[in-house]
């Protein structure tokens, strides 16, 4: 069905953070297929990987045990400090496990109609719970009525939270991604996600972090609320978990690890041996690289030179993000910047109507950095100055 609006081009290989079209032209991935590719295209251990699992067994059903699901669960719940974790095959999948557990967690506590707190400018999915939690009336409208059971407040204010804390005795959780993604690549006040632990610590809430864009080494620290010093109970991951094979996660802690029961919850694909399989080469290949490190320095470089070549043009509102998670504010709607970028051989994207939004995979070399600093300002100046 015509749910994309495709650009002119089809891939047919990559190698790290290079592509090649079927006319072989070679392109540049600053998106990762949207923060998906963390470990870069064709990487021989998940090639490998994917290969050796596929030769032996692709699935079986949850009904039985799965032992690359149980490593998996044990590398990924050790590397977050989470206790458990269920296993999905996508995003949204992740986040309505979370969803269904804040609401078991507030009807355990005797709560009937328990309320989810989410934030003005986010992205949580597209099914029917995750388009409802999403804050951006272009995903939620033609598919009303929505899912009920969320208050929205603005992203980055303490204050409003507060407010909703006072005011409204029905909340169980707080959903919020530590930075949003398709939102515009919004980075908060550094007080404001220890707030929200501390309110929610407050209040006996849940804090529940999307992480799908966020994980997987992406911001600098293997998961970004990793930056400060406290866990949430309940984390989601997607994305860059399987390096393009599809899988998704909800994580928890404590109680809220405890909630589901058999019966509560499940998938028949979910953590499958072929997706388990993926996912812990990436997460091994991460940690035995501690490619989190160069996603830090990478992405400072990108942000200076960027900053650097950008200075004193006009137009250019500010150059923000974490690690490889990169936004370039302009005064304009720049959606075509897309187009011209992929002329020149570079894949960038646009969010938010104004916001340039790189993703480059965390092997990208310090060359191919500096290219795509240089094609990208260039670009920009160009398309800044009404060219
Ligand atoms: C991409 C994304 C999702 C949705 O993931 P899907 O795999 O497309 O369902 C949810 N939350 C955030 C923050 C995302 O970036």
């Amino acid at each position: 069905m015509s749910t994309y609006k495709r650009l002119p081009v089809t891939f047919a290989r990559g190698e790290g953070a290079l592509l090649w079209d079927t006319q072989d032209k070679q392109y540049l991935d600053a998106l990762s297929g949207v923060a998906v590719c963390n470990l870069g295209h064709a990487h021989p251990a998940v090639t490998k990987a994917v290969c050796e699992q596929a030769g032996r067994l692709l699935h079986t059903s949850n009904i039985y045990g799965i032992a690359a699901q149980e490593t998996l669960g044990d590398t990924l719940t050790a590397l977050a400090g989470m206790d458990r974790v269920f296993f999905g095959n996508s995003g949204a999948e992740a986040n309505e496990a979370a969803i269904k557990l804040a609401r078991l967690y507030g009807h355990r506590r005797g709560n009937k109609s328990p309320m989810i707190v989410v934030m003005e400018n986010s992205f949580h999915g597209r099914t029917l719970a995750t388009l409802s939690a999403t804050g951006n009336r272009k995903v939620q409208a033609g598919f009303e009525p929505l899912v009920q059971g969320f208050i929205r407040v603005p992203y980055g204010d303490l204050a409003a939270l507060q407010a909703v804390a006072d005011n409204q005795k029905d909340v169980v959780a707080v959903l919020v991604e530590p930075i949003q993604g398709e939102g515009g690549v919004n980075v908060p006040p550094p007080q404001y996600l220890p707030g929200v632990r501390a309110l929610c610590d407050n209040k006996g809430w849940l804090m529940i972090l999307d992480e799908i864009q966020t994980g997987m080494g992406r911001t600098g620290k293997p998961f970004a609320y990793q930056h400060y010093d406290f866990k949430p109970d309940v984390m989601t991951l997607a994305k860059a978990l399987g390096n393009g094979v599809p899988i998704g996660a909800c994580l928890a802690r404590g109680d809220a690890a405890e909630l589901f029961a058999p019966g509560n919850h499940g998938s028949t694909f979910g953590g499958n041996p072929l997706a388990c399989a993926a996912a812990l080469t990436v997460c091994r290949t991460l940690s035995e690289q501690k490619l989190w490190d160069t996603a830090a320095s990478l992405g400072e470089s990108i942000r200076q030179g960027l900053r650097n070549a950008l200075d004193n043009v006009q137009g250019v509102i500010e150059v923000r993000g974490q690690g490889l998670m990169i936004g370039i504010a302009l005064d304009r709607p720049c959606a075509e910047l897309v187009a011209r970028a992929l002329e020149q051989g570079l894949l960038i994207n646009v969010t938010a109507d104004s916001v340039v939004r790189l993703l480059p995979p965390l092997v990208m070399t310090e060359q191919q950095a500096d290219h795509l600093v240089s094609i990208l300002s260039s670009l920009l100046r160009e398309f800044l100055a009404g060219k």
